[in-house]
């Protein structure tokens, strides 16, 4: 049996997870392709006109699987972290797809619902025994190894300073490369939901253009849980978010310790989230920090020429200030 991935939205957070669990039961994982040109058109012509970029690339993806697989995995995700929620279009997403999409093979939508605790991952499990028709003593072996190759993937991003694409097997992402830090770099800390920037289409290869100008990059997915905890507390009210507040303690966390040159932020147009997030540390940094910051908006209707202009304005920016700080005495 083949079960279907949508390369997109959680696909970038916890594909080993997924891969290793499916495997472990026996079935074979198929990947739609890399988000290309055809994919956003599929997903922008079925997907409602009012979702965000980053939804209706999903629905591209799905629509790539079509023909390809018998079902396709898409988690009803209403919580990942205890006593916070996710946006509300994942919760929904499984109902989307199904209106929108029409011969679509069996849609796996199992609730994914930790709000209440992390052992509830269990009822996840179980609802996936009952839809598969797997004993639950072999799910819960599957799940194990799941489990390990996940926190072995979570670690390797913190300690190596990876992003996804450089773990994930090479032959799929062709796009990623090898890349080498060296301690004299610009330092800039890109924000933004990992499936907008480690996707390479939507992204516009920001991370292949940030590494061919040797510039280095801490996303939220290279910092220790328990930083971004730390980064968290000067917050006068907690966020309920899980990806918000992912966003603002890794920001919040570098910028007290003066650890980087600049700011990016990578937002989807339409998303009240980043909007929200994106406001919050924009006037942060103003106020406190006075470091370059870059908010970047992505749509369907971006063009790359824009978004190359303003990317590398502020790299000028970044450089100039970098050579200043090397070559002119503050002493006069
Ligand atoms: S958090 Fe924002 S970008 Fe992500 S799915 Fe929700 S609306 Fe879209």
């Amino acid at each position: 049996m083949r079960i279907g991935i949508p390369r997109a939205l959680f696909y970038y957070q916890y594909f080993p997870l997924w891969k290793t669990l499916f495997e472990a039961l026996g079935y074979e994982v198929v990947l739609s392709q890399p988000t290309n040109k055809e994919i956003l058109r599929q997903g922008i012509e079925l997907c409602v006109d009012d979702a965000c970029l980053p939804i209706k690339i999903f629905h591209g993806h799905v629509a790539n699987l079509i023909g390809k697989v018998d079902m396709i995995y898409i988690p009803r995700i209403v919580s990942v972290e205890p006593r916070e929620y996710i946006c509300p279009k994942f919760l929904g997403l499984p109902d989307m797809i199904k209106n929108s999409v029409s011969k679509i093979p069996y849609i796996v939508d199992a609730e994914f619902n930790m709000y209440k605790g992390r052992y509830y991952i269990l009822y996840h499990l179980l609802n996936l025994c009952k839809i598969l028709n797997i004993n639950p003593s072999r799910m819960l072996l599957a799940y194990g190894k799941a489990m390990y190759a996940q926190r072995q993937f979570e670690k390797l991003l913190v300690k190596k300073s990876a992003v996804p694409l450089d773990i994930f097997d090479q032959k799929q992402e062709k796009q990623s490369q090898p890349y080498i830090k060296e301690d004299n770099n610009i330092k800039v800390l890109l924000l933004g939901h990992n499936y907008n920037i480690y996707d390479d289409y939507i992204s516009m290869g920001l991370i292949r253009k940030l590494r061919k100008h040797k510039i280095d990059f801490i996303t939220c997915e290279m910092v220790e849980k328990n930083e971004i905890q730390e980064g968290n507390k000067k917050l006068s009210k907690d966020l309920f978010w899980t990806l918000g507040k992912k966003t603002i303690g890794t920001a919040y966390y570098f910028l007290e310790r003066k650890q980087v040159d600049g700011v990016i932020h990578i937002a989807s147009f339409g998303c009240g989230p980043d909007s929200l997030v994106g406001e919050l540390i924009e006037k942060r940094i103003k106020r406190e920090f006075k470091i370059p910051f870059l908010n970047l908006n992505i749509d369907e209707h971006a063009g790359e020429a824009g978004f190359n202009t303003r990317l590398e304005a502020f790299l000028d920016v970044l450089e100039g200030m970098k050579y200043f700080e090397d070559n002119i005495s503050t002493y006069g």
